[in-house]
């Protein structure tokens, strides 16, 4: 063989080496990071790796468990009401429909009426503030005419607001006497969203910054202490709980104990929603509330409901009201119904308002109820 071609030989060789060796490094490097993050990366938060003491040490021994020290900080309020809003009007409401039939009719008679009757009960709105509201209209509408759309539309809106009531309180209440935290119980039907919910707040709270800590009070399952201490972890507060089958109420005691102990501000219990009988759920649940009151006392109850079981979801709230005192509701997965006239049926059965409302099972995807923008994005605005 020809010198020459010994050498192309080589510097072939010697270029293919370099390639593999490169793609390796880089293979290398890139699990290294991967496997130093702590939760799957769901949001693009900066590799944060703290300054190591050893910079020439072990690379990068695992951390057990450490908390994340800079809390992610989460999407504004404002900008998650709007999301809702855009979900509801983008979604084929029945309200949107019936109003949008309503306005388009040559003539509205009776039979119009009865349709867009019927589109109101089918947004979940309910028997009771249907009638209501379509009485109100048609005197309204018999007075002024709806030869103008834009003002049928004006006068459907602020009825509308007028039916959920734009008075009521939805604010948290997270007063708490000195050295001791303000206790917020979550209550609710299994799959609702009760750990999903507790998980999100935490993140709210945190950010806007209250120390928190999470009681894991469902022993029912151990997959749901994990499940919370999985937010815990996320967002970097402490989860306290216990082997499965434990007792909630002892649960929820440590919990906020160690709160008192660490000066924390606001302790978050999630609890069990099994409703095999009232009577068991009625004394696990009073059990847990007055252990805990022996502490500090229950500044809410918060009762999740899941928005797309509609009726079903008004006689589980009528049960836990008659167990706990409801402060609150959480009305969860209004991403997935495209109804959320149940909003004014269930404040109407509980007379306490609508406090906060799911949006998706995605860390920022809890929002605070905001009146005029739900309203707007039933209206399909
Ligand atoms: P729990 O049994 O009451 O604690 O309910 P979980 O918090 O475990 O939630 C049950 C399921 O509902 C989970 O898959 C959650 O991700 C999901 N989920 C919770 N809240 C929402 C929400 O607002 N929207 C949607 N689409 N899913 C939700
Ligand atoms: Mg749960």
């Amino acid at each position: 063989m020809p010198i020459s071609m010994i050498f192309v030989w080589t510097l072939f060789g010697v270029l293919v080496l370099a390639i593999v060796v490169g793609v390796s490094v880089a293979l290398v490097n890139r699990y290294r990071v991967v496997k130093g993050r702590k939760a799957p990366a769901e949001v693009e938060a900066p590799p944060a790796e703290p300054p190591s003491e050893q910079p020439t040490g072990e690379p990068e021994a695992e951390e057990p468990a450490a908390v994340v020290a800079e809390p992610e900080v989460p999407e504004a309020p404002a900008s998650r009401m709007a999301r809702l809003r855009r979900r509801l009007a983008g979604s084929n409401n029945a309200l949107a429909r019936g109003l949008a039939q309503l306005l388009s009719a040559d003539r509205i008679d009776d039979e119009t009426w009865d349709d867009f009757e019927t589109s109101l009960i089918t947004s979940d709105l309910g028997v009771g503030p249907t009638t209501e509201l379509v009485e109100k209209l048609r005197g309204e509408f018999a007075i002024d005419g709806v030869a103008d759309p834009g003002q049928a539309r004006t006068i459907l809106h602020r009825e509308l607001v007028n039916l959920v009531d734009p008075a009521m309180d939805r604010g948290l209440n997270l007063d708490h006497p000195e050295g001791r935290p303000a206790v917020i119980l979550m209550v609710g039907v299994n799959g609702t969203g009760k750990t999903t919910t507790c998980g999100k707040l935490a993140r709210v709270l945190v950010a806007e910054g209250h120390s928190v800590l999470l009681g894991a009070a469902d022993t029912f399952r151990a997959a749901a202490s994990e499940q919370l201490q999985t937010w815990g972890d996320r967002v970097g507060v402490r989860t306290i709980s216990k082997e499965e089958g434990a007792d909630p109420a002892s649960v929820a005691y440590e919990a906020v104990q160690a709160g008192i102990d660490e000066g924390i501000d606001v302790v978050l219990v999630d609890t069990a929603g099994r409703l095999h009988t009232k009577t068991g759920l009625m004394d696990e649940l009073g059990k847990v509330k007055r252990v805990i009151e022996k502490l500090a006392p229950v500044c809410e109850v918060l009762l999740v409901l899941d928005a797309t079981t509609g009726q079903n979801g008004l006689t589980q709230a009528r049960i836990f009201a008659e167990v706990v005192d409801v402060s609150g509701i959480v009305l969860s997965k209004l991403d997935g119904s495209a109804k959320g006239g149940i909003v004014v049926q269930v404040q109407r059965e509980l007379g306490v308002p609508v406090k906060l409302i799911g949006l998706g099972e995605g860390p920022d995807d809890l929002a605070p109820f905001d009146t005029e923008q739900f309203v707007s994005g039933l209206m399909g605005e």
